[in-house]
């Protein structure tokens, strides 16, 4: 059995009350998610506060974006160095919404990317393909290109650990369906392509293929058990402690 690691999105769906219950609600399930690695990703104004509550347990803490330098005369944007003081461990880049709301392009990612596994952070690279590009036959092509042109030249070291999130924008949200083999040949398209910028032991041991969109604790199992996925991101359902929970026990048989 492989050790999945299972990602909460929260986006921006909690205040900071309830996103502080649901950090205790899950800090106390967590005893119970043996065999899987756990990050939460809160609002920014949450960070702190949730990074308390999850502190003793297993549950490790991520952010949802950051500013791609660490300090300067750079107004409104957050510092990867100061969410590593409070002991963020994993960022989210490019995720769907941000390619799409606020315009993040590939270098904008690559970018953060950098800077981030700079300070010994672990990215959460999302990518993924719109449905109109899917229908036209441009999927693999928008991957390849999220993908090289995300990570032009990354410098990884001995201790950077890099996530790919797989994300097909149709399916964020959606409530939809997609075949988990359809996925698995996703991933591995996705690998391959890693494995044409990196070399092989490094994409095998420093970087993981998770799969996100509309997961939920019946159809998580289909995604972790192929072979090239490696966890998964979770938005809606992680917004639910039980749901949540489920999934990641789902994940693990
Ligand atoms: C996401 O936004 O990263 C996501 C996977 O959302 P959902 O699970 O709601 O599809």
């Amino acid at each position: 059995m492989k050790s999945p690691i299972i990602i909460a999105n929260w986006k921006m769906k909690l205040n900071a009350s309830d996103a502080l219950k649901l950090a205790k609600k899950l800090a106390k399930a967590s005893t119970k998610y043996k065999g899987a690695e756990v990050v939460v990703c809160p609002m920014f104004t949450e960070i702190a506060a949730v990074g308390e509550a999850i502190k003793k347990s297993k549950i490790k803490l991520g952010a949802q974006d950051c500013f791609w330098e660490d300090f300067g005369e750079f107004t409104g944007e957050v510092s990867p160095n100061a969410l590593k003081d409070y002991g963020v461990e994993h960022v989210i880049i490019g995720h769907s919404e941000r390619r799409e709301h606020v315009q993040e392009t590939n270098e904008i990612i690559n970018k953060k990317i950098k800077k981030l596994l700079e300070l010994g952070i672990t990215p959460i690279m999302c990518i993924g393909e719109s449905f109109e590009q899917r229908q036209q036959g441009d999927k693999e092509t928008v991957l390849i290109q999220q993908i090289t042109k995300g990570l032009n030249e990354v410098w990884f070291n001995k201790m950077s650990k890099l996530i790919v999130a797989y994300e097909p924008i149709w399916m964020i949200g959606s409530g939809q369906e997609i075949d988990p083999n359809e996925v698995e040949h996703t991933h591995q398209v996705i690998r391959q392509t890693l494995y044409d910028i990196f070399p092989d032991t490094m994409v095998d041991e420093q970087i993981r293929i998770i799969y996100g969109g509309s997961v939920n604790p019946e159809n998580v199992l289909g995604f972790i058990d192929q072979p090239t996925v490696d966890g998964a991101l979770v938005g809606g359902a992680s917004l639910d402690g039980a749901k949540f929970s489920a999934i990641v026990a789902s994940a693990l048989k």
